[in-house]
């Protein structure tokens, strides 16, 4: 069997596209099961597209996410570029004489022509074809010049592009994921392979690196399923084996359309900047149309490239659903280690970093979905808020039994034993007892207590509060409540 190289190979033009990361990771996952290489290259031939920092962007995003890749351009530490890999180089800009000279191959063998035609000849000539419904396409009007007129022009120096001949006939070709497709190649353009300002297009960049990096599986969007036939097409001029095409369906929105800025964020960048994991991030997009197991929904990657399925990926486009992202980053934070979980959430913290703030995170990682939201919750825990007095007294007693019952936890607080006071079992074993022991019902103390120690109705349990508090803020903030309830 061949080996499995596959290929990310975005165009520069800028921030990583959530889009881009599925197909990469699927490009990983079919990969990496089959002991294969995952390649990134950089389609830059498009200049006028180019936006500066997209390369880095891409590098880093891939950084992020922990999807390391074997061959293409790396990012150093000082921000530097260098490239591994024994097919390079992996930037289009780089590789300008290896075009030119497959170009010039099928001009040659016939397969392709010089064409002289203005943009203002093309663009009355298509204006005609929607005049009368025909297929857009270019109407070989160069095809008729002889080899000596061609070359004549083009030693004057004249602007010209190449094109290449569409043969008759249909292509026809197993896509991985959407089964047979079939292409009348009646409707396929004889398109640019090279641009006048020397550069080639998409279509001929794409298929002779695809060929010379020796890659056997082309995953894409699905946008560029259109494009297959002239893939294909070139594939057979220079008698080559094509690689297996998969066209990965689209992304949708909330709203059912291809996903926007308008209905959710595109860039992987900002899901970062959302406070999304990178673990979530993965298991969320790596089976957007594509779930190894009807009955779970949290895969590690190992798991994802072990179960990896081409033929499984549904063909219809896949809808990013938001509030599942949430739920799974909530799982892969209550899997993380504390210790991780603290690093992690730094940079999202106006707080600065102390020992009640990484007791606090350690709590509010099972209430909050995600990094961002950290902030708010770990700040009640360093200042106790204004509130209303009313929410101290439970539903079923009074102001007086409020007081009674802080008044005993006060003493109880004060009374606690350093070894249970580190400990959220021991003081939650401490109180529990307390209150079995003096006959009272849990609502009528922990109620009271959970809100004197939080400042607020719902937040977590006042065992869990106590410990982050420490004994002395604890009964602090005991007595700031019986006061507040006195008034
Ligand atoms: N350069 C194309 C893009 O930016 C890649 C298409 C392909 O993978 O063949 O999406």
């Amino acid at each position: 069997m061949t080996a499995v190289r596959t290929r990310i190979a975005p165009s520069p033009t800028g921030k990583m596209h959530i889009g881009t990361l599925r197909t990469a990771l699927f490009d990983y996952f079919l990969s990496k099961q089959n002991n294969g290489q995952f390649i990134i290259r950089i389609e830059d031939t498009d200049q006028e597209r180019l936006v500066p920092g997209a390369v880095e962007n891409l590098l880093e995003m891939f950084h992020s996410v922990h999807i390391p890749h074997d061959e293409g351009p790396f990012l150093q530490p000082d921000g530097s570029m260098i490239e591994k890999g024994g097919y390079g180089p992996y930037v289009q800009s780089q590789r300008l004489d290896l075009y030119n000279k497959y170009a010039n191959e099928l001009v040659e063998k016939g397969c392709a022509y010089p064409c002289f035609c203005s943009t203002e000849r093309l663009d009355e000539m298509r204006k005609a074809q929607i005049a009368v419904k025909q297929t857009t396409k270019y109407d070989r009007k160069c095809l008729s010049l002889t080899a000596e007129e061609a070359r004549e022009r083009i030693e004057a120096g004249e602007s010209h592009v190449i094109r290449i001949k569409v043969p008759e006939g249909k292509t026809e070709f197993d896509d991985a994921i959407r089964g047979h497709v079939v292409f009348d190649h009646r409707e396929v353009d004889d398109c640019i392979i090279m641009k006048s300002d020397g550069f080639p297009t998409y279509y001929l960049a794409c298929v002779v690196d695809d060929y010379l990096m020796k890659i056997s599986h082309v995953l894409r969007g699905e946008e560029w399923i259109s494009s297959t036939p002239k893939s294909l097409i070139l594939c057979a001029m220079f008698e080559w084996e094509a690689p297996i095409f998969a066209h990965v369906p689209l992304l949708l929105g909330p709203d059912k359309k291809k996903l926007s800025k308008r209905t959710g964020d595109t860039a992987v960048e900002e899901y970062f900047v959302h406070g999304y994991l990178a673990e979530a991030l993965i298991n969320f997009v790596g089976t957007l149309g594509f779930n190894p197991s009807a009955d779970r929904e949290i895969f590690t990657i190992d798991e994802l490239i072990q179960s990896f399925d081409l033929s499984k990926v549904n063909s219809g486009g896949a809808i990013l659903n938001m509030e599942k992202l949430d739920w799974m980053n909530k799982q892969y934070l209550m899997s993380l280690q504390v210790e991780d979980i603290i690093r992690r959430v730094k940079p999202f913290l106006k707080v600065p970093m102390n020992d009640v703030v990484e007791r606090a995170v350690g709590i509010e990682r099972s209430r909050v979905a995600r990094l961002t939201e950290f902030d708010d919750a770990v700040k009640p825990y360093l200042f106790l808020a204004e509130y209303d007095p009313k929410i101290l007294v439970w539903k079923k007693a009074d102001v007086a039994d409020a007081i009674a019952q802080l008044t005993r936890m006060e003493l109880l607080v004060a009374a606690l034993s350093e070894e249970s006071c580190a400990s959220i079992a021991l003081l939650e074993a401490a109180i529990k007892e307390y209150i079995t022991r003096e006959g009272l019902q849990n609502g009528n103390v922990l109620w009271p207590l959970r809100v004197a120690l939080s400042g607020q109705e719902k937040s977590a349990t006042p065992f869990e509060t106590l410990w982050v508090l420490g004994k002395e803020e604890s009964l602090r903030r005991i007595q700031v409540a019986i006061a507040l309830l006195k008034t």
